[in-house]
């Protein structure tokens, strides 16, 4: 929209690691004549590359804080502390959980998934799961400084729950807290990964004092422990869930075309309603379909921003492409990393001196 027409509505929903970069290219450049709304349940949202390091004691919690907020504020964008739970594509409009139905010409969805387990009886009430990362980040800083025994269990065996369970096994040990930590998968652990990460991760896991309980569903989440596929009870005090990743269900209510519950977009993030666009996780990349990973949330960052531009102006969009491979950096519980691209593994401290300087510098744009 150009000249003196009315400005246009340009509708964030949620703060993910994509729009969180797109409002700080808007400190550069700001989309002319467009009101920006940003919606984020929360001032801040926590930056996952961090969240191990966390965890771990290596960071304190402000260090993974991107204040959503304090950026809308320097670009000149309205920031509602709130929830978004269904779309109106037909009138244009996000709906939020107090009601509000707000008006957009421009929408886009970035508002990750969640490791909740509906499917697991007790899960909700007992477990934590480990995305959205903001609740369990604040849940792990309340049950690490709480006195007591402490007995963990992480559900899960992929990546991200073996780099929890380390982290989590470092911050008790540095703080001399005789603590149980176990590992649960429902088949083999780390499946999705290359041998060789297998390897590492696995005797990392060993050093750090790890139960790995493998080939053991989950079947019932209790106060105290979990209960397997079979019967065997596992007693624990602070019960993680990081199985895999799944949709918001609210999703579901936005009307857009969906892949798996995940929002289906082209090659330019357009959904599949009339100036909608999905990014990050919550986004299903039609035409290139990648596993979730910040990395490529980050990516979308310049052409979800350049798309916007052109929606505005009138131009063509940018196409997206994902790269084939990246570098994958998992912390292993001390001031150590594991790093893997294009097969080839390298681990040490070396490798979290790495991981450390790029995630500073990402954080530090903010
Ligand atoms: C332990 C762990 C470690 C990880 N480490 C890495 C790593 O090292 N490298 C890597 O590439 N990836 C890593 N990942 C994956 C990474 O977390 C995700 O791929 C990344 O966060 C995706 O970013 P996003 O932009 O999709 O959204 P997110 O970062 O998930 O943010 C979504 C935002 O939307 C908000 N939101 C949710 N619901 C709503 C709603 N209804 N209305 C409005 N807002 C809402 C949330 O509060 C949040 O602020 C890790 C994941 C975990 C669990």
């Amino acid at each position: 929209m150009q000249g003196n027409e009315q400005a246009s509505q340009i509708v964030f929903v949620g703060g993910g690691h994509t729009h969180s970069l797109v409002l700080h290219a808007m400190r550069q450049r700001p989309f002319a004549n467009a009101a920006v709304t940003v919606i984020n349940p929360g001032r801040t949202a926590p930056y996952s590359g961090m969240l191990p390091g966390f965890v771990a004691g290596h960071y304190p919690r402000e260090a993974l804080n991107i204040d959503i907020a304090q950026l809308c504020d320097e670009v000149g964008a309205r920031f509602i502390d709130g929830r978004a739970v269904a779309m109106a594509g037909d009138a244009r409009t996000v709906l939020l959980e107090d009601g509000t139905a707000l008006p957009y010409d421009l929408a886009s969805f970035d508002v990750g998934i969640t490791s909740a387990m509906p499917g697991i009886p007790g899960f909700a009430d007992h477990a934590v799961p480990a995305k959205p990362l903001g609740i369990f980040a604040g849940r792990w800083d309340a049950y690490r400084n709480a006195a007591g025994e402490k007995s963990v269990i992480v559900i899960g065996g992929g990546i991200a729950g073996a780099e929890l369970a380390m982290a989590m096994a470092h911050a008790l040990r540095q703080r001399n807290r005789n603590a149980e930590i176990r590992l649960i998968d429902r088949s083999s652990i780390l499946a999705d990964n290359s041998e060789t990460a297998r390897k590492s991760v696995r005797a990392e896991l060993d050093h750090n004092g790890i139960e790995i309980i493998e080939n053991a569903p989950v079947r019932e989440v209790q106060p105290d422990g979990v209960v397997i596929e079979g019967g065997s009870r596992i007693a624990a005090n602070f019960i993680v869930g990081a199985a895999g990743a799944t949709p918001h269900p609210w999703i579901a209510q936005t009307g857009l075309d969906l892949h798996d519950g995940y929002i289906k977009v082209n090659k330019a993030l357009q959904a599949s309603a009339d100036g909608v666009y999905a990014v990050g996780d919550c986004a299903h990349l039609v035409d290139n379909p990648r596993p979730k990973a910040g990395v490529y949330a980050v990516r979308e960052a310049p052409v979800l921003f350049n798309n916007l531009h052109s929606a505005l102006t009138g131009s063509p969009p940018q196409d997206y492409v994902p790269q084939s491979d990246y570098l994958k950096l998992v912390s292993l519980g001390g001031k150590r990393a594991f790093g893997e691209k294009f097969g080839f593994g390298f681990s040490g401290a070396l490798v979290w001196r790495l991981k450390d300087h790029i995630d500073r510098k990402f954080m530090n744009q903010f």
